[in-house]
């Protein structure tokens, strides 16, 4: 059911927008600015507009949609628990919350066997955090510059991007300190090892001048997403758990963006051997269809609760609609494994063709991912990589990124962008011809970005 010129409704469109904008109020924008595209439909890889132009959707909406769009199992599992039961409070225990966790339990690492089920990421990491709490008797939370742990008050003040400025005391005791990233290193390393070294030998530091007896939590993503997707070096992530160890400090990784599949696996903790206390999900644990994240939590920590209260709870924890779509999620996924083929289209479609366009492209700095989640880090000057646009940049100075992701729209490809970078991140079901058509509209763009190196 992809559009035709026949089926192009320009009025219908209209409609929908101008209602938009009448009452709805969107999330990080100047209302009085935004231009809201009218969506008429979805399906696999694509979704369409009433003008009757499809586009194929590298972003994942907000990399999120990991098993496409309308997947028809996850749509059936919705309706047939719509008609069974709707909604129940989270004290009751429910068939299908009781298979979710299951399932959500069996695919995370070690004894992640507890799931506390949210309605997204930022309250899962809101609660992460409050285990962590409690769970230790300390206040401090560490997180990294170059970051995103969602909007609600801890998880934006976690955040270590500037959507975090305007709420920067929403609460006390986080501390950001500086993650490994290479071809922008905060600690002039000049390879891998360099920075895995330095980057740990700042994080010790860190928490020797902040007092470990009062740090409770190192919360991480394990692959960090929305600032850049950045694979931490081998070796780092293991040694974030041995100074966690050695301190008594919970060690949280934020998996809301990289789990379920996107990394090629089902969670990017598992490229690393890596097993934290408490790991955050949501996005693609039933891809957003209904809301849903959560907490999974190892056997330590959930001890600490066996015989005192968790004091944290949310109406809709664990919602029937969003359980039952978890479980046909993760189910379709194992059955038409899905986690492979994104493992097989990143490792054998994506990661050459960027590699190719990245040296054909004078603005391509670097690219860096695995899965389907990548970066394109965009430059001015391959040199001094000086980024394509400053840190932060908006209205005119951003001309150059606006400029690049008009050109993809044009060429039918919906690209995530954020800042200097662009992210390849389609749904972990694309197929190896949708993967190529995107890169094909993808290299064409870069010719607008190339215009301003
Ligand atoms: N953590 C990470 C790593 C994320 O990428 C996001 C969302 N982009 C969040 C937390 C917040 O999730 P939500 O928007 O569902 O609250």
């Amino acid at each position: 059911t992809t559009p035709s010129a026949s089926a192009a409704d320009p009025a219908a469109g209209a409609a929908v927008k101008a209602a938009d904008r009448a009452h709805v109020f969107h999330s990080w924008s100047a209302q009085g600015l935004i231009d809201p595209l009218p969506i008429a439909g979805a399906e696999g890889s694509y979704f369409w507009d009433y003008d009757g132009n499809r586009y194929l959707d590298f972003s994942s909406q907000l990399v999120n949609t990991n098993i496409g769009h309308q997947h028809p199992k996850v749509v059936a599992a919705i309706q047939e628990q719509a008609a069974k039961l709707c909604t129940i409070a989270p004290g009751f225990a429910v068939d299908v919350r009781s298979e979710a966790a299951r399932l959500v339990a069996e695919r995370t690492p070690g004894d992640l066997d507890k799931i506390f089920f949210t309605n997204g990421g930022a309250e899962a990491v809101e609660n992460a955090v409050r285990m962590a709490r409690l769970h230790t008797g300390r206040a401090k939370v560490l997180s990294a510059y170059r970051s995103y742990h969602g909007a609600t008050a801890t998880a934006i003040n976690l955040t270590g991007d500037p959507r975090r400025w305007p709420s920067d005391t929403a609460s006390a005791g986080v501390i950001h300190f500086w993650g490994p990233f290479l071809y922008r290193s905060a600690f002039h390393a000049e390879n891998e090892q360099q920075e895995c070294e330095r980057a740990l030998a700042h994080l010790e530091q860190t928490i020797a001048f902040e007092g470990s007896q009062s740090i409770a939590a190192i919360i991480l993503e394990t692959v960090p997403g929305t600032a850049g997707i950045m694979v931490p070096p081998a070796g780092y992530l293991a040694g974030v758990r041995e100074i966690c160890d050695r301190h008594g400090i919970v060690f949280i990784l934020d998996e809301v963006m990289a789990g379920f599949g996107r990394t090629g696996h089902w969670f990017a903790a598992d490229h690393f051997g890596v097993t934290p206390d408490l790991l955050t999900f949501a996005k693609g644990v039933n891809s957003g269809y209904v809301p849903l994240g959560g907490v999974a939590i190892s056997a330590e920590i959930a001890a600490t609760f066996d015989q005192r209260p968790y004091p944290g709870g949310l109406t809709y924890s664990g919602h029937p609609l969003a359980c039952a779509s978890a479980v046909a999620t993760m189910n379709a996924m194992a059955e038409e494994r899905i986690v492979e083929n994104a493992a097989d289209i990143g490792e054998r479609v994506i990661g050459p063709a960027l590699r190719e366009i990245a040296e054909r492209h004078p603005s391509v700095g670097e690219i860096r991912g695995l899965g389907v989640f990548w970066a394109l880090d965009l430059v001015k000057n391959k040199e001094t990589r000086e980024p394509l646009v400053p840190y932060n940049a908006a209205g005119a100075a951003n001309a150059p990124m606006a400029e690049f992701a008009a050109a993809c729209k044009r060429g039918g490809l919906w690209p995530f962008v954020n800042m200097n970078r662009t992210h390849v991140v389609p749904a972990c079901t694309v197929t190896e011809a949708e993967a190529k058509e995107g890169l094909a509209a993808l290299d064409e763009a870069l010719t607008a970005a190339d215009a301003h190196t």
